[in-house]
């Protein structure tokens, strides 16, 4: 990530993360990529074999774990500093060209 000269921390947002899907048999959280869960959601009813033990996850929103366990934005101390600015690549929706 990336700091701006204003203290922004910039991040770049993107559909071409792996998704985190949480396991109910052993707690923990499996990653899964985007083309096998296309593939998976016909293939395997949208189950997925858990990377952690023999145990077969369901996936979807109800079983989405965190993206990411080191987000800045889970730190408490942080939050109150924290604001959400929408960047886009287009010039007239750029926050630069918002006054
Ligand atoms: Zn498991």
């Amino acid at each position: 990530m990336r700091v701006t000269k204003a203290g922004f921390i910039e991040r770049q947002i993107t559909f071409g993360y792996d998704f985190r899907m949480h396991c109910n048999s052993c707690g923990r959280s499996s990653t899964l990529n985007g083309a096998d869960s296309i593939r998976l959601e016909s293939e395997n009813n949208a189950r997925m074999e858990c990377d952690h033990c023999d145990g077969s996850i369901h996936f979807g929103p109800l079983a989405a774990d965190l993206r990411d366990q080191d987000d800045p934005a889970l730190d408490g101390g942080l939050l109150s500093k924290l604001s959400w600015v929408w960047l886009s690549c287009r010039e007239a929706l750029s926050w630069e060209n918002t006054g």
